[in-house]
């Protein structure tokens, strides 16, 4: 197929507006959008043929590749049946099934009240949070502790951008100008933060386990998610885990969780559920919470929330594929040499005077520049995005966070792909600083 660049770019620039994106700096004449028109495993194609490895698993979604043969046949099939069936009054196959793996594979409990056995249907990130947070404030109003209405989460977290999600965001640039809109949410920087804490009137606490993600990829001391764990048990209070970027895989287990042995009370996930084909998201959760919303009609214990794409037949089938890719390819197995790779090459990319630091949980990695004195540069010069610029004319593309370069590749890159990726990040830090 030939693709005309330049019509394609002028019309985009006409009429898209961009995520997180300064669209006079997109418009701008100069400069060249990338259309990104093919894909194929760890690789993508642009509308000029070029090739690149997809570092950062296009925004942190895909898992098993592009165009995986199982997931599109899943995709297809499906779409030969039906492509979309209302969840609100009726079921359908594919999102029962995807329920029941779902449980099947989340992280246990330590008895079975407190192991998550419901799964909750939405969209995307955001709103897989938004089915926690309004859980729940209901959970405590049903269950006679309707005083439990704070939420606690962490400084530089980030766990969506809707208004609800983004309340419990710690990230002053993200969140900042919409402050007055947010509810109320205490940050943290630590465990040691919670200990001023009152804890009898907080609904829950929120964490992206493991490791921080939009923070710039930043892993939380070992031992900590089990800790904060004890810490809500300890006071009664709810843990809400979101596995958004953690999950299927990314920290090399299933999910971030099971490396501290902690069974969150809400698990939502995103992003990689689909293997990073369609939006689907889950918010998982225990037969407590869920037992709580149980009534006849007229107690309206009801849980008055849902969206109309809830369930999706077609992102379903997508889920069940990549969880059967999980298991046929022993993915999780293979990629433990890959992670140890990753390490290794950190360790080379460590040796520039502009590497501060590299940071890195399971197949996560972040890599942080700084001025050879060790001093960050003025966030105005965009080093960050420069670099990835860079990088983009080596064949990889990622995004930066601030002037931290983000790899993580689809779980199922080769070892010369990632050899290639980590080349392309020395090469464009050595032609940019
Ligand atoms: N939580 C975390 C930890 C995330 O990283 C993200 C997205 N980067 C979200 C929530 C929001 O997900 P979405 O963009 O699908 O709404």
């Amino acid at each position: 197929m030939i693709w005309d660049t330049s019509k394609l770019t002028q019309a985009d620039k006409r009429h898209s507006w961009h995520p997180f994106t300064q669209m006079r700096d997109w418009c701008d004449p100069a400069h060249e959008p990338l259309v990104l028109v093919s894909g194929e495993g760890a690789m993508l194609r642009d509308s000029e043929g070029r090739e690149y490895v997809d570092g950062n698993s296009s925004i942190w979604t895909n898992v098993h590749g592009h165009c995986h043969p199982a997931i599109n046949a899943a995709i297809r099939g499906q779409l030969e049946r039906v492509a979309h069936t209302s969840f609100l009054g009726f079921t359908n196959p594919p999102a029962i099934e995807l329920a029941e793996q779902l449980v099947a594979v989340s992280p246990r409990g330590k008895d079975a009240d407190a192991s998550l056995t419901r799964v909750f249907f939405s969209d995307n990130g955001s709103t897989a949070i938004e089915v926690a947070i309004k859980m729940a404030v209901r959970f405590w109003q049903l269950t006679g502790e309707p005083r439990r209405q704070r939420f606690i989460a962490f400084s530089n977290a980030y766990h969506g951008d809707t208004m609800g999600a983004s309340s419990l965001g710690g990230i002053p640039v993200f969140h900042g100008a919409f402050s007055p809109w947010q509810f109320p949410v205490e940050h943290v920087a630590s465990l040691d933060g919670l200990e001023k804490i009152d804890a009898r009137d907080v609904a829950a606490v929120v964490i992206e386990p493991l490791i921080q993600g939009a923070a710039g990829m930043r892993p939380w001391p070992r031992g900590m998610l089990a800790a904060l764990r004890a810490w809500c048990d300890a006071r009664g209070t709810l843990l809400v885990a979101d596995e958004v970027m953690t999950g299927f895989g990314r920290t090399g287990t299933m999910f971030a969780c099971e490396q501290e042995g902690v069974a969150p009370d809400f698990l939502a996930v995103a992003k990689g559920l689909t293997g990073g084909t369609l939006p689907l998201a889950a918010t998982l959760t225990t037969e407590r919470v869920f037992g709580a919303f149980l009534g006849t009609f007229e107690e309206q214990k009801t849980f008055f929330y849902g969206h109309s794409y809830t369930g999706n037949p077609l992102g379903c089938a997508a889920a069940l594929a990549s969880l059967r890719i999980f298991r046929q390819e022993n993915v999780l197995e293979n990629l433990q040499p890959k992670i140890a790779r990753l390490a290794s090459l950190m360790l080379d990319l460590k040796k520039s005077p502009h590497v501060r630091e590299v940071r890195q949980s399971g197949f996560i990695a972040g890599i942080e520049l700084a001025r050879a004195d060790g001093e960050p540069f003025d966030w105005r010069d965009q080093t960050g995005a420069r670099v990835c610029l860079a990088a983009r004319h080596h064949g990889l593309l990622t995004r930066p966070i601030r002037d931290t370069i983000v790899l993580m590749p689809p779980l199922c890159i080769t070892d010369g792909q990632l050899d290639h990726a980590v080349r392309a990040i020395g090469q464009a830090i050595g032609e940019t600083l």
